[in-house]
């Protein structure tokens, strides 16, 4: 609904400092503000959680459009995404053509629930490509494929390839966030990376060296340093309900929930674009055309919510922050997006006790 001047919203339970806590929460020109003596509307919300908006930091795609390709019916797909609870996304864009990157960064910087795009590639390890054309991988040499990221919010490559760690530092600076994925590095090689900068494992244990008692790689490497980020798809597909139990009882405080949605999502099975691969959705698994490689999912973000509050046993607060405070301290925006203090944008999606998403307000309706 779009947002009058000035609300109140009495009889809910607020996500706040990790718990469910019962007080009013009082709106203002978009924002949240202390209490008000004065409002124009009082919501009643009946017992119901009061939420900041899920952020999806790795979508492809949704309701039929790739991102990659399709570079139409943003506010389509956003509407789409506000019923599932997500308020704001990264548009998640793959290994591509060079010519694509500078024109997804002027079509993409337009619509206020994005917050930027995530640029996946083209700097991944061809041996783990996964649902990448190998064709669109490139090396970290040509200057033009460094302009490319340069429009990136977030920047997933493969921290083993010759010149990751200096390109990692000038991302970095730039403010760009960088994280490791598709990538065979060894605990070494990521020990590097964290130095350099990277911050966050993109979808953790996927596209990357398995767990080895004598070999860890790099989702070892992130789990056992405090302060490295790591997305999830908990999609019951993509992971082993065991290894996201694993990974949230290492390292509860840095586990973000992603979809890695394609353009299946909220659709059906059936033939997809993703980037230049055909992909074949089938019972709700999504496969690179004529193999078994996955490739995206058709994961929502209130499912995965729930898949990993019913998998891990953790409170509902904590399974509500990794789909946004967490994301949001990733790209260092917490005190406006994801969290419901004094001062930040008044995103809320209102959800029951079993985290059905029951509604929302928001500030990013085109
Ligand atoms: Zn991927």
């Amino acid at each position: 609904m779009p947002q009058a001047l000035s609300q109140r919203y009495t009889g809910g339970h607020l996500v706040k400092d990790h718990q469910l806590i019962k007080e009013d929460l009082w709106v203002k020109d978009g924002k949240i503000v202390s209490p008000q003596s004065r409002v124009d509307q009082t919501i009643a919300m009946d017992g119901k959680i009061i939420a900041p908006g899920y952020i999806d930091l790795q979508i492809n795609g949704a309701f039929g459009v790739d991102f990659a390709t399709q570079w139409d019916n943003l506010e389509k797909i956003a509407s789409g995404l506000r019923r599932q609870g997500v308020l704001n996304f990264l548009p998640t864009l793959i290994s591509s053509p060079l010519d694509h990157y500078k024109q997804w960064r002027a079509h993409y910087s337009h619509h206020p629930a994005i917050l930027g795009v995530h640029l996946e590639g083209p700097f991944i390890n061809r041996e783990k490509a996964g649902a990448h054309s190998r064709k669109m991988i490139q090396s970290i040499s040509s200057e033009a494929v460094l302009e490319a990221l340069e429009g990136g919010k977030l920047v997933t490559l493969a921290p083993e390839m010759p010149n990751a760690i200096a390109l990692i530092r000038q991302l970095s600076a730039k403010g760009i966030v960088v994280a490791a994925g598709h990538s065979l590095a060894t605990v070494e090689e990521s020990k590097l990376a964290f130095e350099a900068g990277l911050k966050m494992v993109t979808h953790l244990f996927n596209a990357m060296t398995p767990i080895h008692h004598r070999q860890p790689g790099l989702a070892v490497a992130a789990l056992t340093n405090p302060s490295i980020y790591y997305s999830i798809i908990a999609d019951g597909i993509h992971l082993h309900p065991e290894m996201v139990k694993l990974a949230w009882q290492t390292k509860p405080d840095k586990l973000i929930l992603v979809t890695d949605a394609m353009a299946a999502m909220g659709l059906g099975d059936g033939l997809y674009r993703l980037g230049e691969q055909v992909i074949e959705v089938k019972e709700g698994h999504a496969y690179v055309a004529g193999t078994k490689r996955l490739a995206g999912s058709a994961l929502q973000m209130d499912q995965a919510v729930r898949n990993l509050y019913a998998i891990t046993g953790c409170s509902i607060p904590q399974a509500i922050e990794a789909a946004t405070l967490r994301p949001a301290e990733l790209l260092g925006i917490a005190g406006r997006k994801g969290t419901l203090v004094v001062g930040a944008d008044a995103d809320l999606i209102f959800l029951d006790h079993d985290l059905n998403v029951q509604g929302w307000s928001c500030t990013t309706e085109e």
